[in-house]
């Protein structure tokens, strides 16, 4: 039998998650981000579900390529834009939009002769300064993007910084807007953070969401139900589902005198007498070294706790609340360290934050041994 470990995907779970996202979005086009291989899920597995959405964002060239191959033909968005020269040719082939967020990629451009082959999105520099144009220079960009031969439409873009947390989006917004004021051209600004927040918000309180809203919003994260803001209640309260899964078993039991250290390091000690369960999930699967003990940890339908350290192939777990609740708490238990699985949830976020993480570093590090099943 092979190592009882399984991650699932579920297309359901996606499905009713890009339906969250588009409802939110009162209209506005929705680019499904599936970049860093859809945050671990694997692009050719969530495309079948995520093909419902206008356009798939990502960075890379290959993923790009991937989509095509699948019988994409709808916009593909490079978010980081050309990384170079070459990049342009493969931008002209494969019919990929690309974000302008530099001068030397302007200048890759006005090296191409195709007439407007190229639809960009040019990024403002809106506050978090990672990627784009300042405000002040932002229309000079525009204009000489604007009067490239090889340049059709110039979209604008920004992306926000403070969307999932205080002092929130106003102050990016308002230099989004003075930026484009009476430039022509479609907009897009919103993350998931951006957009279960703001979108609903506005129209919550009857305001206008467009401009928040604006032509096209980029969801992440809430396509993969997980929570932008790293509080698990957040993606309850937006209905997001899970759609990863990590499964595994219970292959080892140790039953422990009070004071017995468990695991590396002996970093915990048994309070009393207790029966100590060995799931088959290390951090060489992506279960984060760093979750203390007591992360949440669900055997056998039943809440339970990680104890000590987690190792390479294995986590210890408390299975006394499990025989607490009349189950077996043996060898080949099901062990559930994320997702859904018959009636038991337990949100990516809420294993994510004690290891002081987010749900995406976790779905992102799905390690490829692990093997992936899609429902
Ligand atoms: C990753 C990314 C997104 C999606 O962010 P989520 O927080 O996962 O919704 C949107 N826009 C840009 C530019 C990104 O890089």
């Amino acid at each position: 039998m092979p190592r009882p470990i399984q991650a699932t995907i579920s297309l359901d779970s996606l499905r009713h998650n890009l339906a969250r996202a588009r409802s939110a979005a009162a209209g506005a086009r929705v680019w499904a981000v599936v970049k860093a291989n859809a945050y671990g899920h694997g692009v050719e597995r969530v495309f079948p579900a995520l093909r419902g959405a206008d356009g798939f964002a990502l960075l890379d060239l290959a993923e790009a390529e991937t989509l095509r191959a699948l019988g994409w033909g709808g916009p593909i968005l490079l978010l980081e834009g050309c990384f170079a020269l070459e990049d342009l040719s493969t931008c002209e082939r494969l019919n990929l939009w690309h974000v302008v967020h530099d001068p030397a990629q302007i200048h890759w451009l006005a090296s191409r002769r195709k007439p407007r082959a190229h639809r960009v999105f040019l990024k403002l520099n809106s506050g978090m300064n990672r990627l784009g144009f300042t405000p002040d220079q932002y229309r000079v960009a525009w204009q000489r993007l604007h009067e490239l031969p090889a340049v059709g439409a110039v979209s604008h873009m920004t992306h926000f910084a403070t969307a999932d947390a205080e002092p929130g989006i106003a102050e990016a917004l308002e230099r989004f807007e003075s930026a484009v004021d009476g430039l022509p051209g479609e907009r897009s600004l919103c993350n998931s953070a951006a957009l279960l927040r703001y979108g609903t918000q506005a129209r919550e309180r009857r305001e206008d969401p467009d401009a928040v809203l604006g032509d096209w919003v980029r969801p992440g994260i809430a396509l993969y139900g997980g929570s932008p803001t790293g509080a698990h209640a957040d993606a309850q309260r937006w209905e997001l589902r899970p759609t990863m899964s990590l499964l595994t078993r219970i292959i080892g039991v140790q039953n422990v005198e009070a004071g017995a250290a468990v695991g590396y390091g002996a970093t915990f000690r048994a309070e009393r007498p207790m029966r100590i369960g060995v799931a088959a999930v290390g951090y060489a699967d992506g279960y984060p070294r760093h979750a203390p003990t007591g992360t949440p940890i669900v055997v056998d339908g039943v809440r339970t706790r990680v104890v000590g350290r987690v190792s390479m192939d294995m986590v210890m777990v408390d299975l006394d609340p499990v025989r607490a609740a009349g189950r077996a708490a043996d060898i080949g238990s099901p062990v559930l360290c994320w997702g859904r699985h018959l009636d038991s949830e337990l949100g990516i976020d809420e294993v994510a934050e004690p290891s002081g993480t987010l749900g995406y570093e976790l779905m992102c590090a799905l390690a490829r041994r692990v093997p992936v099943q899609v429902v």
